[in-house]
Parts: C-alpha cells; sequence; structure tokens
C-alpha cells in the first residue's frame, strides 16, 4: 500500500481485509484468548508459522489493525504498541540498552524520557550522553566517540527546537548506532523519520494519533528485525496496549490529515498574529522565519505542526491573567487534540526544575504552551486577543 498517499493510507491503514460480519468498522475484540480446534493450527501459530493469535498480552486483531496503520504511515516494515507512550520508549530504551551500552541524546529530551536516562539507565551500567539539543557538532562528536542507540526527538517541548534527523543519522551510521525518534509531535503527516535515516520512530499515540484526548497509547514503527527485538521485550514486561484503546486511536487516526493540515495552518497564523502583538516578547514556532530551527524544520517537515510556545512581556502573574482569561481553552497537560490546550511549562513539563533550571533551558517563567485544536480560526484569534487585552 506504500504507493498510496498518506491521507487513503490514514483510512485504510490495516483495513483492506474484510473483518467478521462484513464489518466495516474494526471489530474490538476484548477476548484474551483464541480457542483453536487443532491443537496442530495451535502450533503452528505458537511458533509463528501461520498467522494468527493465542493470548492478546501478545497480539490482538484490534491492536493489530492500529499497529498496521502507523506502518503504512511511517513508511515502516513493521510496528508494535504500547499502554502509553512512556511505555513505547521504556521499552525501547531497555531492550537495546543493556550493561555495557552508550546513548547520545538532547537535553530537551520530553521530560518521561529524560527520567529514564537520567535517574534508571546508569544505575544498570548504561552511559548516558546528553547533549545541548541543537548543537550538531556536539552530538555529531559524542557519537563518534562511539555509541549503540541514538535517540532524537524533533521538534521539543516546549520551545520547539529542531534538529537534523538526516544529519545525526549519518552520524550514527559510522558507527552502527540504531537512531530512535520520537515524532509524537510532527506526527507521519509533517515528518517520517524513517525516511530521513532512522531506524525506529516513536510516538505517544495518546496525543495526535488519537487525537481526541480519550485514550493512551504508544506505538513503535520501523525496522522488522529492531521491531522483534523490542516486541519480544514487551511480551514479557507486559506493557501491552487493549483493544479499546487501539480502536479508538485507530478511530482517530482516520483523520490525522484533515486535523493536522488544518492545525498546521491555524498554528501558522496565530503565531504570526503573537509575533507582532506588542503584549508578546517572543513567540517560539518551527515555521516562523524568526526560529532558529526553521531551516532544518522546512527542509524535513512538510508542515510545522500545531504546537507553540510564546512568552508574555511580564512575570507569572500577567500568566495567570491570560490563561485565566481564555475561554477557548482547556488549561490542562497534554497536546495534539481536537480542543484547545494551554499551560505553562513552570505547572506542566517542567515544574520540577527551579527557575534557574529552567532559564538554562531557555524557558522564560512566563512561558505558555499553547496545543492549538481544530476549532475556527477567527474563533481562536478572538479569544487570545480579548485575554491578551485583559493584561
Ligand atoms: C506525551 C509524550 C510522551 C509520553 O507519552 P504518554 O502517552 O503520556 O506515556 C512521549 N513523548 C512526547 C514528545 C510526548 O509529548
Amino acid at each position: 500500500m506504500t504507493q498510496l498517499k498518506k491521507g487513503t493510507l490514514a483510512v485504510w491503514g490495516g483495513e483492506t481485509e474484510r473483518f467478521p460480519y462484513g464489518a466495516t468498522t474494526p471489530p474490538i475484540v476484548n477476548s484474551v484468548t483464541y480457542a483453536y480446534e487443532n491443537l496442530d493450527d495451535w502450533y503452528d501459530v505458537a511458533i509463528g508459522k501461520q498467522e494468527g493469535h493465542i493470548y492478546s498480552r501478545n497480539t490482538n486483531p484490534t491492536v493489530r489493525v492500529l499497529e498496521e496503520k502507523i506502518t503504512a504511515l511511517e513508511g515502516a516494515e513493521a510496528a508494535i504498541s504500547f499502554a502509553t507512550g512512556m511505555g513505547a520508549i521504556s521499552n525501547t530504551l531497555f531492550a537495546f540498552l543493556t550493561a555495557g551500552k552508550r546513548v547520545v541524546s538532547l537535553k530537551d529530551i520530553y521530560g518521561g524520557t529524560s527520567r529514564i536516562f537520567l535517574d534508571f539507565l546508569p544505575s544498570y551500567k548504561v552511559d548516558v550522553a546528553l547533549c545541548d539539543t541543537t548543537n550538531h557538532e556536539a552530538l555529531e562528536a559524542e557519537i563518534a566517540k562511539g555509541c549503540d542507540l541514538v535517540y532524537l526527538e524533533t521538534p521539543t517541548n516546549p520551545t520547539l527546537k529542531v534538529v537534523d534527523i538526516k544529519r545525526l543519522a549519518a552520524a550514527a551510521k559510522k558507527v552502527g548506532a540504531v537512531v530512535v525518534v520520537d515524532n509524537t509531535f510532527a506526527t507521519p503527516i509533517n515528518q517520517t523519520p524513517l525516511s530521513l535515516g532512522a531506524d525506529l520512530v516513536v510516538h505517544s499515540a495518546t496525543k495526535y494519533l488519537c487525537g481526541h484526548s480519550d485514550a493512551m497509547g504508544g506505538l513503535l514503527a520501523g525496522k522488522a528485525d529492531l521491531i522483534r527485538k523490542v516486541y519480544q521485550f514487551r511480551e514479557i514486561n507486559g506493557a501491552s496496549l487493549q483493544a479499546d484503546p487501539a480502536y479508538l486511536i485507530a478511530r482517530g487516526m482516520k483523520t490525522l490529515e484533515l486535523r493536522i493540515e488544518r492545525q498546521n495552518a491555524s498554528a501558522m497564523k496565530i503565531a504570526t498574529f503573537l509575533k507582532a502583538h506588542p503584549k508578546i516578547d517572543d513567540v517560539f514556532y518551527p515555521g516562523l522565519e524568526s526560529h532558529s530551527g526553521h531551516a532544518i524544520a522546512k527542509s524535513q517537515m512538510s508542515g510545522f505542526g500545531g504546537m507553540m510556545s510564546f512568552a508574555l512581556k511580564g512575570d507569572y502573574e500577567s500568566v495567570k491573567t491570560f490563561l485565566h482569561g481564555l475561554k477557548l481553552v482547556h488549561l490542562a497537560a497534554s497536546l495534539g487534540s481536537v480542543s484547545t490546550l494551554a499551560g505553562p511549562p513552570r505547572t506542566t513539563s517542567h515544574v520540577e526544575l527551579t527557575t534557574a533550571q529552567r532559564a538554562q533551558l531557555g524557558i522564560p517563567e512566563s512561558l505558555i504552551r499553547y496545543s492549538v485544536g481544530i476549532e475556527n480560526l477567527d474563533d481562536l484569534l478572538a479569544d487570545l486577543t480579548q485575554a491578551l487585552n485583559r493584561i
């Protein structure tokens, strides 16, 4: 199905075979176990000689539909799913990084991932090197020292820093390291890391893929032999996705292209509007020419996404006045939903850091992260205008 365009794959990926009863949507199979009339068939499925399911911790027909959908959209050979995005990330890291191995990654990585790098992997005798996110020379130098895994994320949270996947994947190839990219912010509609040289792409499906903030999941797609290795780990540690959330995520993904195109367009207009607003100090959006990562983003992304952050002129009191004044927004963690979400990194993703530590990461106290929903653009602009006028 690879010759089909993404909007088509989002709908038909994993859904081209007939479902039981002629159902035109994937059945939600909540069965834990699968019965066989013939022991020989059961045996053949168990050893992988025949297609089929045995136990839902390992594989499940509804979950399989979702895995095939992300395989198609990312242009991958195979994919597996997890109960959450962190399930996908931790299983991937722990499957590859055993004692004595070395990983190179970024300082601006997602908070949960960063905890694995700082709090857990070192105690398993894994060497972790976290580099300044946009310093490609430093990243290349660390990779060239030798490593087993290069773990990237782009754009990053909350200041939307951009890293050059092609360039760093090339550096990783030279030392034989596996390249993993967290593609949660971009989604396969805007960016396909595998086509830029990555070996694996990981998603918090909880965000844009699901798109409605009503199901959690994680996905990993890429080379079949690497997926197999992580699958064998997940099969035993049990961070498997259930059929119900798999159905909701696959359902959400059917409108992924429509939602992302809308969010790309609205975010660009909103970022441009905020950039010119007298009460705004700075806007971080990779679509703006003023953004430090704009050139790389332009070369590897087909759209700049629905995530942005901006700093108000003023202190944290102004942030409160502004956010409490917004009407078309959920003040909440998470991102990538049909409804607009906003919050200060000071309270959400970077709450555990001190003001000085946040400053070191380039996160001003008055920074607001804004996840643009699919609402009417004029309504969102009017809402931002009236809330800014309150300051
Ligand atoms: C939310 C998020 C995760 C973690 O996913 P969960 O589904 O919350 O476990 C990982 N990476 C990024 C970039 C995220 O935004």
